[in-house]
């Protein structure tokens, strides 16, 4: 039996992030996410990492202007369902996107700055320039670490993640997700904090901690998947709600690859 062609159209995904040479995290974990999740995933890359599932060996910033270059290359020919950011690098790379913000909708803020391995991957100066990207943010994805940057809060429980989270809704993001991964404890708790227009409300997410290092990629799958189901329709809490889900798969079944401890499934 023949089939009929029948054109697909996908809903595109933009990340902004940098290339892990190692597969596991940034470029190519939301591209990898992005497709399984049936988007279609384009990208602009930010800085080139020479990167193993070891560490990170080395690190190549794009000029500005070839990261402007391919934002609007990209921007100017898909409708783009949503957006992504993840290693921004520097304070001029952030305020990039705050410029490129208000030609784009579902805007996935993963506010990363330190690797697994411990290697810094965002200037220090730049995260003060994160105020700025929260304002234009639908949501924003900080571990406890980097909740702890942002806010100068603690952030060792639940509460205090909920507390954390108000304070980057007050600085003008939709909403953000305290995740729990970082904060000790037999269950891992994810914490959603909506602003008074949106939902307006405090979501807890709870799953059982599973006992793996092979974290590599998490926070990079867990956003791709969030702003992937967003760009497909989906209301913020579903979309979140399904992310998490998606990555307790992509943990449990992570891929025993390299000499150190592995990366996350990103195609569970
Ligand atoms: N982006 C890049 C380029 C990275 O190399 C890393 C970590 O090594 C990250 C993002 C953050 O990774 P994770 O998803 O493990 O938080």
């Amino acid at each position: 039996m023949t089939r009929a062609d029948a054109p697909v159209t996908p809903p595109a995904v933009l990340t902004i992030a940098g290339s892990d040479s190692g597969g596991g995290a940034g470029i190519q974990a939301d591209l990898k996410t992005i497709e399984a999740g049936g988007g279609f995933g384009t990208s602009a890359i930010t800085s080139v990492t020479a990167q193993n599932t070891t560490g990170v060996q080395g690190q190549h910033l794009l000029p500005i202007e070839e990261i402007a270059a391919q934002i609007e290359s990209v921007r100017s020919d898909f409708d783009l369902g949503a957006v992504k950011t993840g290693m921004l690098a520097t304070s001029e790379v952030v305020d990039l996107v705050v410029e490129h913000a208000p030609e784009l909708q579902n805007l996935v803020v993963d506010p990363v700055m330190v690797a697994a391995s411990g290697d810094r991957l965002l200037d220090e100066d730049a995260e003060d320039a994160y105020e700025r990207l929260f304002a234009e943010a639908t949501l924003v994805t900080p571990n406890a670490d980097e909740a702890e940057v942002l806010t100068g809060r603690d952030v060792e429980d639940p509460e205090a993640a909920e507390r954390a989270g108000r304070d980057i809704v007050e600085m003008g993001a939709d909403a953000a997700l305290v995740k729990g991964g970082h904060i000790t404890g037999e269950e891992v708790v994810d914490t959603l904090v909506t602003a008074p227009e949106e939902a307006g409300g405090v979501t807890s997410f709870r799953h059982d901690r599973i006992d793996t290092a092979a974290t590599h990629g998490s926070g990079c799958t867990l956003s791709s998947a969030i702003a992937t189901r967003l760009a497909h329709g989906d209301d913020l809490s579903g979309a979140v709600s399904a992310g998490i889900d998606l990555l307790a798969r992509a943990v449990r079944y992570h891929h025993d690859v390299g000499e150190g401890p592995g990366a996350v499934h990103h195609m569970v």
